[in-house]
């Protein structure tokens, strides 16, 4: 489902370039889900803009579903983006002049899949239903989260990217927020890669990978 090969990223700094991802391979199977983890700063959110085609690798290959990122213009890994990505991040990002059924169906919606019967499914699913007329302001944070995992997977994409999703979010809530996401997975053809700093969070998925020193080693198994 996705592959990424011998990647390579770094930034440009007042005190020169600073390499951030050295050699990066990683796998993930169709359906499987995946836990990033690794200290602070050493390149996992680098690494998973690069993989929602939102930066350019400097050398090395992401393929997604057999499509080669690195070979999209602009406005195809735009659009790319909206259909086939989910993301979520540690601020819940929705948007705030909208209602929450707005913010559920917006990605959906522009990229043209917006589908009354799964909106409806989701949300029931994620407990939604007495939130649809307020803004996001009125929300704890669990809830927005709960929305932003809603959003993300409006338009059934084939692969969902989250950055710290439960960051935010206090333990009890980031195990009910989790819970949600991996039930609403598991009869989905959508794949799950998630940062985590959380051990607890990382076991629940089915495989564990650790960045350092700008490359990956594998984990183990749950
Ligand atoms: P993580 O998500 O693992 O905490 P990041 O990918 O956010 O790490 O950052 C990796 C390193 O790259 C850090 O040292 C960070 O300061 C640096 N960095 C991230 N984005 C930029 C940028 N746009 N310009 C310069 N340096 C950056
Ligand atoms: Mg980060």
């Amino acid at each position: 489902m996705l592959q990424v090969q011998g990647v390579f990223k770094s930034y440009a700094t007042p005190q020169g370039p600073l390499a951030v991802l050295q050699g990066v391979d990683l796998q993930l199977e169709h359906g499987s889900s995946l836990a990033l983890m690794g200290e602070s700063g050493s390149g996992k959110s680098t690494l998973l803009h690069l993989m929602a085609g939102l930066d350019q690798v400097d050398r090395g290959t992401i393929s997604i579903a057999g499509h080669r990122l690195d070979r999209m213009n602009e406005a195809k890994l735009a659009n790319w983006r909206r259909t086939e990505i989910g993301l979520v991040f540690q601020q819940f990002n929705l948007i705030s002049s909208l209602k929450i059924d707005d913010n559920l169906a917006f990605q959906a919606r522009l990229a043209g899949r917006f589908d009354p019967l799964w909106q409806a499914q989701l949300i029931e699913r994620l407990g939604l239903g007495d939130l649809l007329k307020r803004y996001p302001e009125q929300l704890s944070g669990g809830q927005q989260q709960r929305v932003a995992v809603g959003r993300a997977l409006a338009s059934r994409p084939g692969l969902l990217l989250a950055d710290e999703p439960t960051g935010n979010l206090d333990e009890a809530t980031s195990d009910e927020v989790l819970q949600l996401l991996l039930d609403l997975l598991r009869d989905s053809p959508t794949s799950l890669l998630m940062v985590t700093h959380s051990p607890r969070v990382a076991a629940r998925l089915a495989n564990k990978v650790v960045l350092h020193n700008g490359r990956l080693a594998d984990a183990g198994k749950r």
